[in-house]
């Protein structure tokens, strides 16, 4: 076996031994005779997977109770359509922060449904900060405030959440949940598609304050209704019940092996450490995103010539590092350092670094 380095922003690393506890448990889980994939999401087996899933989360993410929790499909692309959908429904109005791509995607998709405004952008600078938030461009009436808390494609992260007074903060974490601890009481809603630091491609996570769980907009389609999956335990249809039961083991991990979210900040922290270090010392290589700004989770970077970034994919794919090319749009590189990436990885990716740079300056 000859596993590599993946620095895939998504689908990415699952950290091995949960691996191992996986194809342990394939052909019979817990003596049941079936795997995960093959059994009802109604049997008595399944129910304590997707129960456990959600005690879990709820305890290593310190959810409080007036939060519901839930399991859905469509990616977190569907979230940009079904926050507007539930939560535009008292002024019709809603701000959004553009910090990146999927900011930006869903800032346009919100559009189609109510008076959408944009009170902060980076866009003219490539995002390559968190755009400076001005308190009086906020609407105090807007039904929802909306940030991407980590933007995947650009390597920045709010530091410092804006203060939305009474508008319910809703952000997408899609690439930091469960990246270090998050103060749900500050958010109206959380939502993270899981494949980056959850669970393989599939599951949508919804946090969600219970008093913004109302009736949505008109002709709001059922499955897009936040009600129909609260008042269902995420059990209105079939979920999707192998990614759920890989959250359970990937929660499991982080508070058995890692000990909790401080830990695995720490560990994040230190990590991602390593590769802005040696960025700040390279002659060859820059970081893109402004220091104030930077993300602990992608770590973005070019050495200002793109055949030479080429080569550089190109070698560092044949050394075992791999899905290190920057987003299509971008170029450059990219290092997405999720929760399963290991230290010994990204030490190896600086050793690599620091010898191509000595055969390329
Ligand atoms: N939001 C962020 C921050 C992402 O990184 C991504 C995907 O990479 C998305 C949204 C889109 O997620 P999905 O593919 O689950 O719809």
């Amino acid at each position: 076996m000859n596993r590599v380095y993946n620095f895939s922003a998504g689908p990415s690393m699952l950290p091995e031994s949960v691996l191992k506890r996986a194809a342990a448990e394939m052909l019979d889980y817990e003596g049941s005779g079936q795997s995960v994939m093959e059994m009802s999401h109604r049997s008595k087996v399944y129910d304590a997977i997707i129960k456990g899933a959600e005690s879990l989360l709820r305890e290593v993410m310190q959810i409080p109770d007036n939060y519901k929790v839930l399991f859905l499909q469509g990616g977190a692309s569907s979230q940009f359509a079904m926050v507007p959908l539930n939560l535009m429904t008292k002024n019709h109005k809603a701000d959004y922060v553009l910090s990146g791509q999927f900011s930006t995607k869903a800032y346009k998709e919100a559009a189609r449904f109510g008076d959408c405004k944009v009170v902060a952008s980076s866009k003219e600078d490539t995002f390559s900060h968190i755009p400076a938030l001005d308190k009086n461009e906020f609407r105090p009436d807007a039904d929802y405030f909306h940030i991407c808390m980590n933007n995947t494609i650009y390597g920045t992260v709010y530091h410092e959440l804006p203060d939305t007074g009474d508008v319910p903060l809703v952000a997408d974490i899609s690439s930091c949940i469960l990246s270090r601890p998050i103060d749900v009481s500050k958010f109206g809603v959380l939502y993270a598609g899981a494949q980056k630091n959850v669970a393989p491609a599939g599951l949508t996570i919804v946090i969600i304050r219970e008093d913004l769980i109302g009736e949505p907009q008109p002709g709001t389609p059922t499955m897009f209704t936040y009600k129909t999956h609260a008042e269902s335990d995420s059990m209105y249809n079939t979920p999707p019940c192998y990614s759920i039961y890989m959250c359970k083991l990937v929660l499991e991990w982080i508070k058995n092996e890692i000990g909790g979210l401080e830990n695995m900040e720490r560990i994040n922290v230190e990590k991602a450490g390593l590769l802005y270090d040696f960025l700040d010392r390279s002659k060859l290589f820059k970081g893109c995103a402004e220091k104030d700004s930077r993300s602990i989770m992608n770590v973005t970077f070019v050495t200002g010539d793109a055949d030479l970034d080429a080569k550089f994919v190109k070698e560092a794919t044949a050394a075992g590092f791999v899905n290190l090319k920057g987003h299509r749009s971008v170029g450059g590189m990219r290092a997405s350092i999720y929760n399963a990436m290991p230290r010994e990885g990204v030490e190896k990716l600086v050793a690599f670094m620091e010898k191509f740079e000595e055969e390329n300056i």
